[in-house]
């Protein structure tokens, strides 16, 4: 029994409340019934009494002093047994008192002066219980007492019953309630165990629901979507590493064999300037690769922080039109980027600028010479909100109906021996993505093939 178990301290704590529930009622049921004794012997006792008032005015009436004593006498043996009265003139001296109490030391209450109702009180008497009423009657004080000592006999008894009674009442609740918590409590120790064996090896495995729709049937539900969420981004992360380095394999394969190629034989000046201008193309597209690869990394990763602060779109997509002019006019691409007023964000400039590039970047080697590239900015409003769109329309070759959905999937290429050729690594619509995300909005494509795309970048504009 672990004390620290929350079956341990369940039934602790029901076996204290318990306890508590046990003494008051055991407490407040011994008072009531002790009171309702009283009242019932009272209300005998004020029965006699008024007999007794009756009775002494009755004789005060008629005058016969000297037959008092014979009189009282008879009414005394009427009492029960061990029942007597006693009586006292105004001076507080006894008058008359029943046979075997003349050696009592006075009970006349002296504190207060008495009401006509009188005063009961409890008295012991030879070491047992009393109840005397003591009230004024015609020409004195009377007192009346009713030996009470069985109904305290059944009162103790009573007393000695819970209190044996309880414990043992205790014991059987404590242990019941500890058995209660037990078996409620025994699909956690379930839960734990299974998930115990959910590791990295085995994230399929899922904890068993009972459908019982309880407390626990929802934690393991909650539980389970957990494991679930884990499960595909664990293998979103196996995925991505796999073709990572299936990625990385080709340009350094190539990277190699062409090295390994050119010195298999002394070769012209030229044939090595060739083969080295060749490998420096490689390696430019295997850094621009790993560079990728690890903005997605450290994306997924959350490592990835932009700071978000009030940036010009339309400057930063005027820098990056500029930047790709000369991309532009030796593939032989007319680029045409429209002024825009100031329209500002909060974004991070150099992600917004990486963005962009990649838009127009794509626009330019997917679009054959003699084409046209569009590029413009503008803000449109919906109720409260405004909205930044950056537009990038080419006449390129465009992009499958089948292949559309896919483009922003990483490592997608639509059509992978032109993108290859094209020097792409399938990554910068993916980045372009998580960036737009970054900044609260999103992208969108239209495309048709052989009449070109249409790259849409929705961005909220700021205040
Ligand atoms: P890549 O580095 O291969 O260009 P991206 O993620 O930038 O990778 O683009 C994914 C794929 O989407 C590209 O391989 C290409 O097939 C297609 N694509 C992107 N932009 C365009 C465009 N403007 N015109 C036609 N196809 C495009």
């Amino acid at each position: 029994m672990n004390p620290r178990s929350i079956r341990f301290r369940l039934a602790t704590l029901y076996a204290v409340i318990l306890t508590l529930t046990l003494g008051a009622v055991g407490v407040g049921m011994w008072w009531a019934v002790r009171q309702s004794i009283h009242d019932t012997v009272d209300s005998d006792l004020r029965g006699r009494l008024a007999a007794m008032r009756g009775f002494l005015s009755k004789q005060a009436a008629e005058g016969e002093a000297g037959k008092l004593g014979e009189e009282l006498e008879e009414q005394s043996a009427l009492l029960p047994a061990g029942a007597y009265f006693r009586i006292a003139d105004r001076e507080g001296r006894w008058i008359y008192r029943s046979k075997g109490t003349e050696g009592w030391s006075p009970q006349l209450p002296q504190d207060e002066p008495l009401t006509e109702r009188g005063k009961a009180q409890t008295v012991v008497v030879n070491g047992d219980p009393v109840r005397v009423l003591t009230a004024p009657a015609p020409g004195g004080v009377i007192q009346i007492g009713i030996p009470i000592d069985e109904f305290f006999d059944m009162l103790e008894d009573f007393g000695w019953t819970m209190a044996l009674a309880s414990p043992l009442l205790l014991l059987v609740a404590s242990a019941s309630g500890y058995w209660m918590s037990r078996r409620a409590l025994e699909p956690v120790d379930e839960i734990a165990r299974t998930a115990e064996l959910i590791s990295a090896q085995n994230l399929t495995q899922r904890l068993p629901l009972r459908g019982t729709g309880d407390e626990l049937d929802r934690l393991s539900g909650t539980l389970n979507g957990m494991f679930e969420r884990l499960e595909s981004s664990f293998r979103r992360m196996a995925q991505f590493t796999a073709d990572a380095s299936h990625e990385l394999r080709t340009p350094v394969a190539i990277i190699r064999t062409t090295a390994e190629l050119a010195r298999s034989r002394p070769r012209a000046a030229e044939e090595y300037e060739r083969v080295l201008g060749l490998i420096s193309a490689e390696s430019e597209r295997t850094s621009t690769l790993i560079e990728d690869l690890m903005v997605l990394a450290r994306a997924d990763a959350g490592a990835s922080q932009l700071t978000m602060e009030p940036v010009n779109v339309a400057e930063v997509l005027r820098d990056v039109s500029s930047d790709v002019k000369v991309l532009a006019d030796s593939a032989g691409v007319q680029l045409q980027a429209r002024e825009s007023v100031p329209v500002f964000i909060a974004g991070d400039e150099h992600a917004l600028r990486r963005l962009f590039l990649a838009l127009l970047d794509n626009a330019i080697r997917y679009t054959p010479r003699g084409g046209k590239v569009d590029v413009s900015l503008s803000v449109g409003r919906s109720g409260e909100k405004s909205t930044a769109t950056v537009e990038v329309k080419d006449t390129g070759a465009g992009i499958p109906a089948n292949d559309l959905p896919h483009v922003f999937e990483r490592f997608y290429r639509a059509a992978k021996d032109r993108a290859r050729h094209t020097g792409g690594t399938g990554l910068g619509l993916s980045i372009a993505q998580w960036i737009a995300a970054q900044h609260g909005g999103e992208i969108v494509v239209e495309s048709e093939p052989g009449i070109g795309s249409t790259f849409r970048v929705r961005l909220p504009v700021q205040g």
